[in-house]
């Protein structure tokens, strides 16, 4: 209704009844949004809609909010945990930070590995990032190996970045810079800028050259090469558990969607929950779910055919993570911090745990796209037993310090069937296409953001839907 609309019958209703008792006959009813996911976009939408006055209700298919952002505890030492998903805040993050204020936890500093100290080739470690470079064992031309990994990167890597235009920092768009590089994978543009394969393999060592060439840049410009990250005290789990906790009985677990749709009058989503199926009907609806369990949901739902295209077609990393628990942090003795990027199936180990290297900690193989598919190949042993072999290779001492391990495999849960968007040539610049508004039914989820790939783009997503909803 709007304003005129809203006065019109304030009056008329002040005229039958009398005024004081027609304000609250004839303010207008609660509008009832149905949210679909109680992932962060999923609870911060819902969260924020309660201040408007708005009537919720937040369906969720797993026992547990968070999705995306799960810590493990359970059969791992007193005190480790591990996050098998978002793990680390950029101190740029300002919408994950404000809401860990909101809620009053608490923030510890996170150690980064991004350009991790130990690169592990050909069987053999090198450390890099300071004078001399290693003598890599690849076909470097003279150029390339002056330069290193390093230099390689600040002169092949920066371009598109070094064009941002002021604002585009803050921008909710992808800017034009990084979308010019939508058109190529990594691979292409890398070799574009006269890369030799080598050259190519030392920059990206662990990492997916398939994908958008813009997306590497998108990530570099979201963590805007942040000089500080942090983790929260207790496990990331506490930030999704205080959103659910303000939302009390308005959350619903134990409630799979099956299919969602909408007509002239709301819109409406049927789920499936140990009573059987149920439809569950609102004035307007928000899906949080990620394109990749969301293939089949809108049959009945009037979506046009360039969005049903998109929902089909993004594609999703497959991501392993595998923690090994060591009896002490030997690697520290050992001079390694227990970062790596190696050309080993783990492609990547961070280390977790307390300060002191004789306190136990962790040993994480994180494994993104190619690798992590061929790892969901063997069965949960050969994966463990694998990683331990990788790990032995890379900070030797492992098996000796070996206890036990954890794993997780985004690509094989269900509920979620893949870890972030891994963007294709042309699909980065369907974002805006991803969040478009469908008649009742709204778009949230970091799929829909800029920040794709980081809670911050779960929070901004379900920030814009708010305000979407209220306009
Ligand atoms: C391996 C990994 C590492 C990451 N690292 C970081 C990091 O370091 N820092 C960072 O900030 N972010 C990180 N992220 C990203 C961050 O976790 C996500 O961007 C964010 O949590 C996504 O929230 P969401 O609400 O959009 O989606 P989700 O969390 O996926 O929420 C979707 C919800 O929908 C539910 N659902 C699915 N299907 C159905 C259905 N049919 N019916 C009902 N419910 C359903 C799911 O159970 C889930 O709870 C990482 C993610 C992964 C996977």
């Amino acid at each position: 209704m709007n304003r005129r609309a809203f006065l019109a019958a304030l009056s008329a209703a002040a005229l039958a009844r009398g005024a004081n008792a027609a304000f609250a006959s004839v303010a207008p009813p609660r509008k009832k949004v149905v949210i679909v996911g109680g992932g962060l976009a999923g609870l911060s939408c819902a969260y924020e809609l309660r201040k408007y006055n708005f009537d919720v209700v937040l369906l969720e298919g797993q026992g547990r909010a968070g999705g995306r952002v799960q810590t493990l505890r359970e059969g791992l030492y007193q005190g480790l945990s591990a996050e098998t998903g978002a793990t680390r805040i950029p101190d740029t993050h300002e919408l994950t930070l404000s809401y860990v204020r909101e809620f009053g936890l608490t923030l510890e500093p996170f150690r980064s590995g991004d350009f991790a100290d130990v690169v592990h080739l050909r069987g053999k470690n090198y450390v890099g990032g300071h004078n001399p470079e290693p003598d890599w064992p690849l076909q470097l031309t003279a150029e390339e190996r002056r330069l290193g990994r390093k230099g390689l990167a600040q002169r092949y890597m920066a371009g598109p970045l070094q064009s941002l235009v002021k604002g585009d920092e803050n921008s909710l768009n992808v800017p034009k810079a990084i979308l010019e590089q939508d058109n190529a994978t990594l691979g292409d543009y890398l070799k574009k800028q006269g890369l030799s394969p080598d050259a190519i393999e030392l920059l990206t060592v662990g990492g997916d050259t398939t994908v958008s060439a813009g997306l590497l840049f998108l990530v570099e410009l979201n963590e805007q090469i942040s000089r500080q990250y942090f983790h929260i005290a207790g496990g990331n789990d506490l930030l999704p558990a205080a959103l659910a906790n303000q939302l009390g009985g308005a959350v619903r677990y134990g409630c799979k969607a099956v299919s969602i749709g909408q007509d002239d009058g709301g819109a409406w989503v049927v789920i499936e929950n140990a009573e059987g199926h149920e439809t569950v009907r609102g004035d307007l609806l928000v899906t949080t779910l990620p394109f990749s369990v969301s293939r089949n949901l809108f049959s009945d739902a009037r979506i046009p055919e360039d969005k049903q295209r998109a929902i089909r077609e993004l594609k999703y990393f497959a991501v392993d993570k595998i923690f090994l628990q060591m009896r002490s942090q030997f690697w520290k003795k050992n001079g390694q911090s227990g970062f790596a990027n190696t050309d080993l199936l783990s492609e990547r180990f961070w280390s977790l745990g307390p300060e002191h290297a004789d306190q136990r900690g962790l040993l994480l193989s994180y494994v993104i796209g190619n690798k992590a598919a061929k790892l969901d190949q063997m069965d949960m042993q050969s994966r463990i037993k694998q990683t331990l072999a990788d790990a032995e290779s890379v900070f030797p001492g492992a098996d000796e310090h070996f206890e036990g391990a954890r794993t997780k495999s985004w690509g094989q849960d269900p509920w979620q069937l893949g870890a972030f968007p891994a963007f294709a040539p042309g699909q980065l610049s369907s974002i805006p296409l991803n969040a478009r508004r469908e008649g009742r039914i709204f778009f949230a989820g970091e799929h829909t953001s800029r920040y794709n790939g980081w809670m911050q783009g779960a929070i901004e997503s379900a920030h814009r839907v708010v305000k979407e909803i209220r306009a």
